[in-house]
């Protein structure tokens, strides 16, 4: 990846990917970003004072009130307590998770955090899960800065309402589903569903439900065998309870919650944990006592098959949402899911090669913690360790997620992130593809881009600086440049400034491939 403040970037041997660390230098925040360019001249980059490296998340320590005022107390976990927090330049407000440092107390408890950040990064920009906009770490504390999920936990909803009529679960459950067969696309396993870690974004009756907490998430690879065990009693599958278990124990807990939602208790339960562990292991579902017999057979179809003990018969995320209960009222059909890689992937295939290039200089910008969950996902999908992607891994990769697709089609996705036409995808041009789009809307990335480009510094990007950039990045086909620039040249002077450049950027990124992604719960 390159370095984010020079133009001398150098792409590490293709066997042994390896992140910006340059990046970790850099402030990823926006608002704390070193102050916004002038439109028409950007500054010279002040020169960084070197800041004690923080032990948890292994960059620059950062003072989170700087950029923050730390509100009222939302709600305290196992580790956090969460606090309201404003944007002190933007009075935008957010949630902060902070973790006291003096309660992680072996490295274990340290890596558990570094991943919860990595992960939730990992996962920004998908709907219904919980977005993370930057993390900090000073002396005392480590701070997550969320989005702010103000409608409280689905939990008291569910508290307030007893139980819920069939549809009213059948759609919850869709939403949730979903969000379980997104993280599994992505690599990660959530291993502490519950109703308490989803949170409604507002107090609206029909307010998007959002994930949180993913303090006990996991990446992991197809077939890996994990054998920790932990969550949340109630909620814990068999399998875990013996040490050998995979992404189906997800399914289990959402198929807890499902019967919860049904008749407002759990299926498992006992006075001590002890008791409950082995009625997990032991005890069938009940499904005759009231008030089952006034419940569907389609329901409790569906809340067996979630619930069945063995792992490799119980229903996947795809399943559940082709089970006739769940589509009763027409959604859900039987198309195949989202697919987070191949949908940046197509994103990225509609972005003109300005906007290409400049994500491949942010993308050399991100810090480790940002695209550890891509450079997972490559070595996955890379699978004979040749540190590059071929068609046939690509197809092979889609397809272990869900997702058949033509030779065709899997040559034009290969095509779009393939910057150097040799007929593989690299490591960079694998987290440039596939890094979320809306990296490309920070102030500081914008800038760094910008300056990539100008490489004159004055304060214009010309028809042959923008040549030698795209030249540079390996887009040797460079014979749209004059359309280019005049697509991003509002003035028409055949060159563009800074505010013509983030404009450009700006604009018309395109939308997520499935605009029906951002379902709502209906209570
Ligand atoms: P822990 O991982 O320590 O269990 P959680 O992430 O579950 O901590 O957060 C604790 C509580 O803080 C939650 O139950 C919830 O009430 C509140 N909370 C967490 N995240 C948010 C958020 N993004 N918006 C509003 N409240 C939140």
């Amino acid at each position: 990846m390159g370095n984010c403040f020079s133009n001398s970037g150098k792409s590490p041997a293709p066997t042994e990917p390896s992140a910006a660390t340059a990046a970790s230098d850099m402030n990823l925040d926006p608002s704390t970003a070193p102050r916004s360019p002038s439109p028409t001249h950007p500054p010279t980059t002040k020169p960084i004072k070197p800041t004690p490296i923080g032990p948890v998340l292994g960059r620059p320590m950062e003072d989170v009130r700087h950029t923050y005022s730390i509100g009222k107390e939302l709600g305290r976990g196992q580790f956090g307590v969460t606090h309201l927090c404003t944007n002190k330049a933007t009075g935008q407000q957010f949630a902060c998770k902070t973790i006291a440092k003096r309660k992680l107390t072996n490295a274990e408890d340290i890596e558990d955090v570094r991943r919860e950040v990595q992960i939730m990064h990992h996962l920004t920009g998908q709907p219904n899960i919980v977005e993370l906009k930057g993390a900090y770490e000073d002396k005392h504390s480590v701070h997550l800065v969320m989005e702010l999920c103000a409608g409280g936990e689905l939990f008291d909803r569910i508290i307030a309402k007893g139980h819920f009529s069939e549809r009213a679960a059948a759609s919850l459950l869709r939403t949730i589903v979903q969000i379980v067969h997104t993280c599994h696309s992505m690599g990660v396993m959530h291993r502490d569903l519950k109703p308490e870690n989803f949170l409604l974004l507002s107090k609206a009756e029909d307010a998007p439900l959002k994930a949180t907490d993913f303090g006990l998430s996991v990446f992991f690879k197809p077939g890996e065998v994990f054998r920790d065990i932990v969550g949340s009693a109630y909620y814990i599958a068999p399998e875990v309870l013996k040490r050998k278990y995979g992404p189906e124990v997800d399914i289990w807990s959402i198929g807890v919650m499902l019967y919860i939602l049904l008749c407002g208790v759990p299926p498992f339960w006992s006075e001590s944990e002890h008791g409950i562990f082995k009625a997990i292991l032991e005890a069938p579902v009940d499904l005759k006592s009231d008030p089952w017999p006034s419940i569907s057979d389609g329901a409790k179809d569906l809340v067996k098959k979630m619930l069945c003990k063995d792992p490799q018969k119980r229903l996947t995320a795809f399943e559940v949402l082709n089970h006739p209960w769940i589509k009763e009222d027409g959604e859900a059909p039987d198309t195949p899911l989202d697919n987070a890689v191949l949908n940046r992937l197509k994103q990225f295939r509609e972005l003109n090669k300005f906007k290409q290039v400049a994500l491949r200089v942010i993308a050399g910008c991100l810090s480790e913690e940002e695209i550890r969950g891509l450079k997972e996902m490559f070595k996955n999908m890379d699978s004979d360790n040749s540190g590059t992607i071929t068609a046939e891994e690509l197809r092979q990769g889609l397809l272990q997620q869900g997702t058949k697709l033509s030779e065709a089609e899997v040559k034009q996705l290969l095509e779009a992130a393939d910057a150097d036409g040799n007929g593989t995808i690299d490591y960079d041009e694998f987290i440039t593809a596939t890094m979320h789009l809306n990296r490309m809307d920070r102030e500081e990335h914008l800038f760094t881009a910008f300056q990539y480009f100008d490489k004159d510094n004055s304060g214009y990007i010309t028809k042959e600086e923008l040549e030698q950039a795209l030249k540079e990045k390996g887009f040797y086909e460079t014979k749209d440049i004059k359309e280019i620039i005049s697509e991003a040249d509002a003035d028409n002077d055949g060159r563009i400034n800074y505010e013509e450049f983030v404009a450009m950027m700006r604009k018309s990124s395109p939308e997520p491939a499935n605009p029906k992604k951002r379902r709502v719960v209906v209570l």
